[in-house]
């Protein structure tokens, strides 16, 4: 077993989706805070909402470039071309070193409401999708999430309860709630089954919209009692953000009873210590 984890994030996004920065702007920053190892994680082509993922000349840049900086960058750090897939992406996960696999958006009759976009498109999904009740949302929500590994091939689950985003001061549900517990739980199950790893991450946290990363902390207790396995992540939209907050949730995690944490390695995931 190793020692101390190293620095990394491999949840990575860049101005080939919604990123604010270039792929080499966010390794000088990794270099700067001393990583590594970084993968990137771009978006997925999905061609019901084209406005936050790849396109898809630009996936085919984004791999060149990526795999171009890999070299350059050689012995300074180790660079993974990634891709975030989302499951309703048919886009194929073959080019890439690994693979996120995310829900951001329910389906409901055809039509696709993403619930990471802002409070007030939340909102018109709650209403326009599913009648004003929001838990049928979530219940939507964590339906497609139990399929996310068979959907996308993950290495590695991303979010798993991205529907909390702005839930802040339960604003829109209560977590707590047997509905919501039920279908967040039944979720879980499945996903565990798969083996798949889940991440925590802390892109809601950087950006100050929650106290807690995903899983939440109650999810995380959850998960624990039921053996999964952890990574951690900071869903980096810039270079200031990556590995925000790793020291807070890894301790957290330890708290919770969480022994080891996994890294992504060329070979495959590598074993740490809390
Ligand atoms: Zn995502
Ligand atoms: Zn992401």
């Amino acid at each position: 077993m190793n020692v101390k984890f190293p620095k990394m994030n491999f949840h990575t996004h860049t101005t080939y989706c919604d990123g604010k920065e270039s792929a080499e702007s966010m390794i000088q920053a990794a270099l700067a805070k001393g990583f590594t190892r970084l993968g990137f994680s771009g978006h997925s082509y999905t061609a019901y909402d084209e406005s936050y993922c790849m396109s898809k000349a630009g996936v085919e840049s984004y791999i060149k470039e990526v795999r171009e900086l890999a070299k350059k960058y050689e012995g300074q750090i180790e660079i993974f071309c990634g891709i975030e897939q989302d499951d309703g992406s048919t886009e194929s996960v073959m080019p890439f070193d690994y693979v996120i696999g995310s829900v951001h958006c329910v389906e409901k009759d055809g039509i696709y409401y993403c619930v990471d976009e802002s409070p007030e498109v939340l909102e018109k999904a709650i209403r326009e999708g599913f009648g004003g009740d929001v838990y049928a949302l979530i219940k939507r929500f964590f339906e497609q999430e139990a399929e996310v590994v068979a959907r996308t091939h993950a290495t590695f689950i991303g979010h798993f309860d991205l529907v909390t985003k702005f839930n802040e001061g339960n604003r829109f549900f209560d977590p707590l709630d047997k509905r919501y517990r039920n279908a967040a739980l039944l979720a879980m199950d499945a996903l565990l089954e798969t083996g798949c790893p889940f991440e925590i991450n802390t892109g809601a946290m950087y950006r100050g919209l929650r106290k807690e990363p995903y899983p939440s902390i109650q999810m995380l207790k959850e998960l624990y009692a039921r053996k999964g396995e952890i990574l951690l992540s900071s869903d980096s939209h810039d270079g200031e953000s990556l590995g925000f907050a790793f020291g807070e949730v890894a301790r957290l995690a330890k708290e919770i009873g969480f022994r080891t944490v996994k890294v992504l390695s060329k070979a495959g995931f590598e074993d740490f210590v809390l």
